[in-house]
């Protein structure tokens, strides 16, 4: 069984994915071909936001964001302790101090009444200026963007959605990417949308963000990219990923579909024996990840090394929060506890998921992980 099963994926839809790739390499306009700006048509169109700028990878998408926006030296960009390494890595890239919030113990996405704290915090006790809230979608939910909006309105913070993981997510009828100021997305390979390399996309209403994101992404071009008007990244998006997202974007509304009614069968019959995953109301999930947590790290030990011997994979997202990384020990503030994080880490898990698991699958891993919690 394979934790996310991208051969199944390619198998069922080869012809549409090869010939995709096919145009690319015969008419060999690998950078910045047609396809380029048709996804970001594309993505703008199913996201519901006006401008998307596709780039080289997630982590580029955020740091473009931070850099849009001028954030550097004296700047304070709040970030949740549990996520992804480069929802906070980008921070110290353009010369900010990032500022680790603990998470909600049910949803495990940014905690309001945690980052309210940091920024009374910040604003108290150091001459550091608060700035950027970064909210993630962890595992493919959107966080509370309703309350992280209403902090961000009272102490003037700029919004920016880390959506790697929820791209197809939704709060109500609004898609993922389009929460906050800017968003961005990844397209690594495991992601729910994903190609086949590096690939992310950044996402904004606002135009004047939008012109400053196109040059930033070549080398900070002016009218065209042999005059430069401020420093920038190469951070294109490569024609044949473009070919890739747009041949994947056919399938990626039944994809999420079968997730969705994976993820009930796995919260159906684990529900007592685990703690499933909270999906708060009116959300939807992109299930980038289906992760459950258990009593102790103990108890996650029995469990990942049953379902190892069971021939099922299973992997711990996260197993360390973001200010026990030694990347950032130079420059921590210890704004807010971040206990819930601290216990988290130690006791989640996650199962595999993907759209082409099948039924004889769910089942298999349903009944493993009964047996190993008896
Ligand atoms: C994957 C991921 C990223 C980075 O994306 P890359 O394309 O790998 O650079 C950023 N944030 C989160 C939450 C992620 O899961």
């Amino acid at each position: 069984m394979e934790f996310r099963d991208l051969k199944k994926q390619y198998q069922m839809h080869q012809q549409k994915i090869d010939d995709a790739i096919k145009a690319v390499m015969s008419e060999t306009h690998f950078i910045s071909g047609p396809q380029v700006a048709q996804l970001e048509e594309r993505l703008a169109a199913y996201t519901g936001v006006k401008h998307c700028i596709a780039c080289a990878n997630g982590t580029d998408a955020l740091q473009l964001a931070l850099m849009a926006w001028g954030i550097g030296p004296g700047d304070v960009v709040f970030v949740p302790d549990f996520t992804f390494f480069s929802s906070g890595e980008v921070v110290p890239l353009v010369g900010a101090v990032p500022v680790f919030v603990d998470i909600e113990a049910d949803t495990y996405n940014i905690s309001p009444q945690s980052l309210e704290q940091a920024i009374e915090y910040v604003l108290h006790h150091t001459n550091l200026k608060p700035r950027v809230i970064v909210a993630v979608d962890l595992f493919g939910q959107p966080a509370d963007y309703e309350k992280v909006r209403r902090i961000a309105d009272r102490y003037e913070l700029l919004v920016l959605e880390d959506a790697a993981q929820a791209f197809g997510g939704c709060v109500g009828e609004r898609r993922a990417c389009s929460f906050g100021d800017i968003s961005t997305t990844s397209f690594f390979p495991a992601k729910p949308l994903g190609c086949y390399g590096d690939g992310g996309a950044v996402f904004t209403d606002n135009d004047e963000w939008a012109d400053l994101l196109r040059s930033l992404h070549v080398h900070g071009k002016g009218g065209d990219k042999y005059d430069n008007i401020r420093i920038g990244l190469n951070s294109r998006l490569d024609t044949l990923q473009a070919a890739v997202l747009l041949a994947k974007m056919d399938f990626l509304e039944e994809e999420l579909t079968r997730c969705d009614q994976i993820a009930a069968a796995y919260t159906e019959r684990l529900a007592d024996v685990v703690k499933t995953p909270v999906i708060a109301e009116g959300m939807r999930s992109a299930w980038a990840q289906y992760t459950v947590c258990l009593e102790s790290a103990k108890q996650r030990e029995v469990l990942m090394t049953g379902l190892q011997e069971a021939g099922i994979p299973t992997a711990v997202y996260y197993k360390k929060p973001m200010h026990l990384q030694q990347a950032f020990a130079a420059q921590l503030i210890e704004a807010v506890p971040c206990t819930q994080t601290e216990d988290i880490c130690g006791r989640c898990v996650s199962l595999p998921m993907h759209p082409y698991l099948e039924e004889a699958q769910i089942e298999a891993v349903c009944e493993q992980v009964i047996r190993l919690r008896k």
